[in-house]
């Protein structure tokens, strides 16, 4: 970085730890850190004007329950104790949410053994689950047509984006600060001398140590921190329809399909969210900029990172037949409502209306391998979150512990 920060001899430090990003992650991170350690000086610095405006306010507001996830994986562990907490946190601070459970269903006999994996593996991660037939599924939803379903009764909505600002709030209150409108553009770390940071606007910011919480571009900050990060994130943008109103009584609940193990996607799902509106969706397709939220935002710099990296195109040769299928189903709603009605036969393409999309930050490996867990990693002065996808808005308070335990381990060295 080119900044004063380079020539002059130690200076105070402005805060003791310095939280990139503005999300469910970086605020429950800032809130940890203010529980852990009182008196802990710690700074939030978001590039948007308010908390959540990526993918913790675009997202499908499902309290996982933890069912789908490798017994012991960061993923399984923090999703269970996650989702409990997050209840927890909701009915503490009045955010609307509710324990709903929710139905996965198999419409073709071909999925009826991954259907008896994933009971298998809630049992083995400790999540009660029931086995319905066609008939139990029917008096629970009425309108979905299966061969088989099974009920896990843990999962919930909620509204992740309040969360975040609760947290905003608390970690504030408890004496962090959160400055919006602050976007990190260059880092300077020195050994023994923590990090300095420059913001878009000039301003620099000292910090005895950083936490790199930027969702969709985290791998961008690990590089600006001088880190070569492992994996690198390759947007995933997931789109939704919402159910015209005259229609919601076709959906009570959450409905979602056997998922594809290859991927680390949950597939097309029925879900009736907190302000009782049912969304459809969401896929997964290629987005053209992290933020690209429609087919229309193409950002060529980012775009090339991606088209430059091996992985991206190692997920395409090995995939492409899905991606075929996802593209169709993205720009046909024909084909999309075909897609939906193998769940829900009476849906009709008059009954979908097109609703704001989100991104996935899905980190992906140079062989190509979509990362499946929670990545975090740490380096001098520094610990950045590196893949944080699904189910992270659900275990986000367990996350936030355990980053800030990591950021206060680096300021103890
Ligand atoms: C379509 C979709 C559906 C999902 N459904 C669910 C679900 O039902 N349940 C669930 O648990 N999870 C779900 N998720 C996942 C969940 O939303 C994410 O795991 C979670 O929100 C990640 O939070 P985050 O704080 O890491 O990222 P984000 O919310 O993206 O926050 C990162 C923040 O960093 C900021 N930032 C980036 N770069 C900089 C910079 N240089 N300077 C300053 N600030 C910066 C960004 O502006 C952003 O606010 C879904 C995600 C998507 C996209």
């Amino acid at each position: 970085m080119k900044s004063s920060a380079k020539s002059t001899a130690p200076a105070p430090y402005d805060c003791d730890v310095l939280v990139i990003g503005g999300g469910i992650v970086g605020l429950s991170t800032a809130h940890a850190l203010t529980r852990a350690a009182p008196g802990t000086r710690v700074t939030v610095l978001e590039k948007e004007p308010g908390p959540a405006r990526h993918q913790t306010g675009r997202n499908s507001g499902v309290i996982h329950s933890g069912i789908y996830y490798r017994p012991g994986s960061l993923k399984a562990r923090f999703a269970v104790r996650g989702a409990a907490e997050m209840v927890k946190f909701c009915a503490e601070h009045g955010i609307p949410h509710e324990v709903t459970g929710k139905l996965i269903v198999a419409t073709e006999r071909a999925e009826l053994p991954r259907l008896h994996s994933l009971i298998q593996r809630g049992r083995q991660n400790g999540i009660p689950v029931r086995e319905l037939g066609p008939a139990q599924i029917a008096e629970r939803e009425p309108h979905v047509r299966g061969l088989a379903a099974i009920h896990v009764g843990t999962t919930g909505i909620c509204d992740f984006g309040a969360v975040a600002a609760q947290l905003a709030r608390l970690a504030e209150d408890a004496g962090a600060e959160v400055r919006y409108g602050a976007e990190l553009a260059a880092v300077d770390r020195r050994p023994g001398r923590g990090v300095a940071v420059r913001t878009s606007d000039g301003s620099v910011l000292r910090a005895r140590a950083m936490v790199n919480c930027a969702g969709l571009h985290c791998d961008a900050v690990a590089r600006l921190a001088g880190d070569d990060p492992p994996a690198r994130v390759v947007p995933f943008r997931g789109e939704y329809f919402e159910l015209d109103p005259a229609r919601e009584h076709l959906v009570r609940g959450l409905v979602y399909p056997v998922p594809d193990p290859a991927f680390p996607f949950l597939g097309v799902h029925l879900t009736r969210g907190v302000g009782g509106g049912v969304h459809i969706g969401p896929n997964a397709v290629p987005a053209l900029a992290r933020e690209g939220y429609d087919w229309r935002t193409l950002r060529p710099a980012e775009l090339g990172t991606v088209l430059a990296y091996p992985g991206a195109w190692r997920i395409a040769r090995r995939h492409w037949r899905y991606g075929a299928g996802e593209l169709r189903r993205s720009l046909s709603k024909r084909a999309f409502t075909t897609a939906v009605r193998r769940l829900l036969p009476e849906v009709t393409g008059a009954d979908l209306i097109r609703s704001p999309a989100g991104v996935r930050a899905q980190a992906v490996l140079r062989d190509g391998t979509l990362v499946d867990d929670f990545l975090i990693t740490e380096a001098p002065h520094t610990v950045h979150v590196l893949n944080a996808p699904s189910p992270a808005a659900t275990a986000s308070l367990p996350i936030g512990r355990e980053v800030a335990e990591r950021a206060l381990g680096a300021l103890a060295r």
